[in-house]
């Protein structure tokens, strides 16, 4: 039996506490996690996911992973795969417990049929927007269809010929029996199965009928046994549907529950409006490493781990919001604080030449890959008498609060030296700086002796000659304003500059042979990790998956956090 009392609370969990209390569905917890496959997840369903998932592992249940493939034009088997790809790769597991909607076909009909000998159901051939017309509005109620008074056995007589393909797609209906007049307009006759001479991806032409949603969901939910079927607000004014159709069938009846939806910002939560991005050429594909898709995020470099931590951080409310994309970055961060190797990337390099460093002399520098973690070791970072620093790390006339180098000036390189800028050496024709000429006191090796002296600023830097050429993707985010929604037209909200590409960084030569995969600290830059789908051992190419400027925990401290 679980322990209820050492479980974070949440109001789905209480819920199900009080389900456990009355014994409702005796001492069994089994959710559903019921993706359409019409196109890639999102950071929205990992949300979904997670829950499900989660509470199902909270109380020793089980949870399914079932795919509601009731739309065969929308549909496809690529999306079937990635989906599966991305629940595993959350690390979740369903077993055997593998569902398609489509495997109820026979069953579900089999339900029409049930509902129609019941006089619940009937067959209408009001089209489209008749039917709409007839259902009413919010503040006028509907009419009765002239179709709606039908006898049992010409109904069943008519559902069977749209089973047998005698009619054309549109041509007629079958709606379920309930009451015009109900204020929620889901009760006035919803329509149960809609003729749609479509092949679907996995029962191919078998079907010329297929049913709508809010009929194979429940009803689906049943036949699994579900006992707690988590779903998103918008379903709440489908409730007493759901409750409607099992009790009229008499079958095994889950709880329903609403929670409110995941919005992040600067993002947008929709697999059909991320799909508009993929075929309007926004973005290079699903996985495109800006894109809020679990597939996208893996490829940015995210980790599971923080993709469930930022969903565990942001709970289960009943009331929609919108959270901070900052806290998804934050969550990665946290994550990659003590895992990452440390080490030292110039992403826009400045040739920086130490006279008083001998020609040919380099010197092998013990480095450590994570100060706040020294079971990460050490690796050797070569140092000689050409250097590349990062170009903004030198002002010609450096303003009061700069400290990194100038004329004169002195700062420490990491893991080696404190050099000093005695030189500028400029492009005669364009007056581009295009070398600095340094010198270097050997008496200030890092570690060397605790207590050299100190100076204000530490560059990161790479040896010329050892150095390897990478390249980096920098990102930003995907859209320009904070809800992308909020013009019609999405598309004019793209952020043009969403992604700099920068082809000649020069990198530790440690890097040459990093791991497709792998995830480092680019110290002062960020977190990058080396894209498998582009990545060739000496030739690296590096996302950035997130800066180093944590926005969402500067907010938390000044007490702004939203
Ligand atoms: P989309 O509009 O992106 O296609 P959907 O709700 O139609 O979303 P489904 O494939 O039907 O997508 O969703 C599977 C499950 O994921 C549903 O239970 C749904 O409620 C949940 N879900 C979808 N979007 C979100 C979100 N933004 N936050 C939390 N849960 C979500
Ligand atoms: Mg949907």
């Amino acid at each position: 039996m679980t322990d209820l009392n050492n479980m974070p609370a949440n109001f789905i969990k209480n819920i199900i506490n009080e389900h456990q209390k009355s014994g409702r569905f005796g001492d069994r917890v089994h959710t559903r996690f019921p993706p359409e496959p019409n196109g890639y997840l999102h950071i929205g369903h990992a949300k979904s996911i997670c829950i499900n998932f989660g509470i199902a592992a909270d109380y020793a249940g089980l949870c399914n992973l079932r795919f509601d493939d009731t739309n065969p034009v929308k549909e496809d088997v690529e999306y079937v795969e990635s989906i599966m790809a991305d629940v595993r790769w959350l690390g979740f597991d369903w077993q055997e417990r593998l569902f398609y909607a489509s495997d109820y076909f026979e069953e579900l009909y089999g339900y029409a049929i049930r509902l129609i000998e019941r006089g619940k159901a009937y067959v209408c051939d009001l089209s489209a927007d008749e039917i709409r017309d007839y259902r009413g509005t919010l503040t006028a109620p509907g009419r009765e269809s002239p179709y709606r008074d039908r006898s049992v056995a010409e109904n069943l007589d008519l559902f069977r010929q749209m089973r047998d393909g005698v009619f054309q797609d549109g041509a007629r209906v079958l709606r379920a029996k309930i009451d015009m007049a109900s204020p929620n307009l889901n009760m006035r006759d919803p329509v149960l199965y809609r003729i749609q001479h479509a092949a679907h991806h996995r029962t191919g032409d078998k079907w010329c009928i297929y049913p709508m949603y809010d009929y194979a969901h429940p009803l689906s939910d049943s036949l699994e046994r579900i006992t707690h079927s988590i779903c998103t607000l918008e379903f709440e004014d489908h409730r007493p549907l759901y409750d409607w159709l099992l009790d009229e069938l008499g079958v095994h009846h889950p709880q329903q529950i609403e929670f409110a939806r995941l919005n992040l910002s600067y993002t947008i939560m929709s697999k059909r409006k991320l799909r508009l991005l993929v075929e309007g050429g926004y973005v290079s594909g699903w996985d495109d490493p800006r894109m809020p898709t679990i597939s996208g995020l893996r490829r940015r470099g995210y980790t599971a781990e923080a993709v469930k931590d930022f969903c565990e951080r942001i709970g289960v409310a009943k009331a929609n919001s919108f959270v901070d994309i900052a806290m998804l970055e934050h969550c990665i961060r946290e994550d990659l604080f003590l895992k990452a190797p440390r080490v030292m990337a110039v992403l826009r390099p400045l040739r920086v030449v130490i006279e008083n460093y001998p020609e040919d002399a380099v010197e092998m520098l013990d480095a450590e890959y994570n100060g706040e973690n020294q079971a990460l070791g050490t690796r050797q970072v070569p140092f000689a008498r050409v250097v590349y620093i990062e170009r903004d790390d030198f002002m010609e006339e450096p303003p009061k609060k700069f400290f990194r180098l100038a004329p004169g000036r002195e700062v420490r390189l990491k893991h080696a030296y404190i050099i000093k800028c005695e030189r500028v050496v400029k492009d005669e024709a364009t007056g581009e700086i295009i070398e600095l000429r340094c010198t270097y006191d050997p008496d200030t090796k890092s570690g060397a002796s605790p207590d050299v002296r100190k100076v204000k600023g530490t560059l990161h830097w790479v040896a010329a000659e050892h150095g390897v050429k990478a390249e980096v993707r920098l990102y930003d985010h995907l859209f320009l304003k904070e809800n992308p929604e909020e013009d019609d037209d999405l598309t004019a909200n793209v952020n043009p500059h969403s992604v700099s590409v920068i082809t000649d960084c020069i990198v530790e030569p440690v890097l040459a042979g990093a791991a497709k995969g792998a995830r480092y600290q680019f110290l002062r830059h960020g977190y990058f990790y080396a894209d498998p789908a582009e990545y060739q051992p000496g030739a690296p190419v590096f996302n950035r998956i997130v800066s180093l400027k944590d926005s969402w925990s500067k907010m938390q401290k000044s007490g702004g956090g939203k």
